[in-house]
């Protein structure tokens, strides 16, 4: 797998993001890089209980997808809508955050 590389837009270099986190509030975790050269810090995304509860139930459902055999795509496309329905809960909900913990939207 190619190293994505990204360009810190306040010293112009190039760097290979490595992700961490901490707590941002109460049961939500801030996942953020930082640029090894001036250290400024890059908000990937926060990510509450809900919003984990959320992507666990995702990777359950694409599980049960990769099990199922192609043939079936009743079960196939109900379980992608769900998965559609988490995941755009999962993003309405990370922006919802982003606004409230960075006072914009
Ligand atoms: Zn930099």
């Amino acid at each position: 797998m190619l190293e994505q590389k990204a360009n810190c837009v306040s010293c112009r270099q190039d760097f290979v993001p490595k992700i961490q986190s901490e707590w941002a509030t109460k049961g939500v975790r801030r996942h953020y890089f930082a640029c090894p050269h001036c250290g400024v810090q890059y908000t990937s995304r926060y990510v509450s209980r809900a919003i984990q509860s959320r992507q666990m139930k995702i990777r359950i459902r694409r599980k049960k997808i990769k099990n199922l055999a192609k043939g079936d795509i009743e079960n196939i496309e109900r379980l992608s809508a769900e998965i559609e329905k988490l995941a755009a809960e999962n993003k309405k909900e990370m922006q919802e955050l982003r606004g409230l913990l960075e006072g914009v939207s």
